[in-house]
């Protein structure tokens, strides 16, 4: 018989915190090198067996974790980025929540972690956002927003390669450090030819953070060199993928004198099926259909070479929820 609990939003047990952190002001904010924690998080935790546990809002602070729990050792970790935003009008508001936790359903699926109604998991990040966003996020921070960290980890204690039979679905809601747009532009380095960010068969489409560590290297090597991010090419004929963690989108002048807003497609599971890509994709269908072409395809360095040499390309750029900026 399957008694397994699924995740259950509405019966969410609140444990305020009683030692209420300050607020970081706008000075501390501008020069924070860290993720600074809003007071509470929300966790559930997750048994083979019985399922999702009662999810708990309790005070942010650490976990306990056996030194032998899978996410330590097999990379069993996904999670999602999103950002609350504090509006003009006094009310704070989320961007297309809805997708993100999609996307951490399929990310948790991709590694083996568990399976969740994906509003439960919205309904939740609404109860730590409504919670929370009165104090750290006040109505005098119009314009301003926090980030969202939705995170699911195998925490069954395993050394042996296993699906994991436990985990922890948890969110937490933070100041990031700032991130500026760097004067003049961003510079992108292609990555080295014997280094990629991702590969056919692999898991690139998921936000998994086996991803994200091992693309450090290249990435500070680029920035010894003076450059912003990688620019990920993929393949023998240098197609272009993603810029950092971010989805890039090039918009040139095609031969045929056309304008077109380019973009590397999904279908081989490359790339993250970005947020921020869509909405891009779609406002640009929406509101530029006489101007431009929108166009998802696989597009090579050497094209944009092309398109330099001979004065066809217009803009480039990078967008995602954690930093959308011009290039
Ligand atoms: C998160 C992420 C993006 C951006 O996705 P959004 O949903 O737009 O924030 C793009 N590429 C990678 C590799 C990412 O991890």
């Amino acid at each position: 018989m399957e008694s397994a609990q699924p995740l259950d939003a509405s019966q969410l047990r609140y444990q305020y915190t009683t030692t209420p952190r300050e607020v970081p002001d706008a000075e501390i904010l501008a020069k924070n090198k860290q993720t600074i924690c809003t007071d509470h998080m929300i966790v559930a935790s997750w048994d083979v067996n019985s399922g999702w546990s009662t999810p708990e809002l309790k005070p942010y602070g650490p976990f306990n974790l056996l030194p032998t729990a899978s996410c330590l050792h097999y990379a069993y970790e996904c999670f999602e980025g999103l950002k609350a935003y504090r509006g003009h009008d006094g009310k704070l508001r989320m961007f297309r929540s809805d997708r993100n936790s999609q996307r951490l359903l399929m990310s948790s699926e991709r590694i083996s972690l568990p399976k969740f109604d994906p509003i439960e998991l919205e309904k939740l990040i609404y109860t730590l956002v409504s919670v929370d966003g009165a104090r750290w996020l006040p109505k005098t921070r119009a314009g301003d927003f926090l980030y969202v960290r939705p995170t699911i980890i195998g925490t069954d204690s395993q050394i042996g390669v296993a699906k994991p039979t436990a985990a922890l679905l948890y969110i937490i809601l933070g100041y990031m450090p700032r991130v500026d747009q760097p004067v003049g532009g961003k510079r992108l380095m292609t990555n080295p030819d014997d280094v990629v960010r991702s590969w056919v068969g692999g898991f690139g489409y998921a936000k998994v953070g086996a991803n994200y560590g091992p693309s450090l290297q290249a990435t500070e090597a680029a920035y010894r060199q003076g450059y912003h991010q990688i620019l990920w090419l993929y393949g023998p004929n240098g197609d272009c993928t993603e810029a950092g963690g971010s989805n890039f989108f090039v918009v040139w002048k095609r031969k045929d004198g056309k304008k077109e807003l380019i973009t590397a497609p999904l279908d081989d599971q490359l790339i993250l099926d970005g947020v921020t890509r869509r909405s891009c994709l779609d406002l640009a269908k929406d509101r530029l259909e006489d101007e431009i072409e929108v166009t998802e395809r696989k597009f090579t360095i050497g094209e944009i070479q092309e398109a330099v040499s001979e004065g066809r390309l217009l803009e480039a750029f990078a967008a995602g929820t954690a930093v959308s900026s011009d290039s």
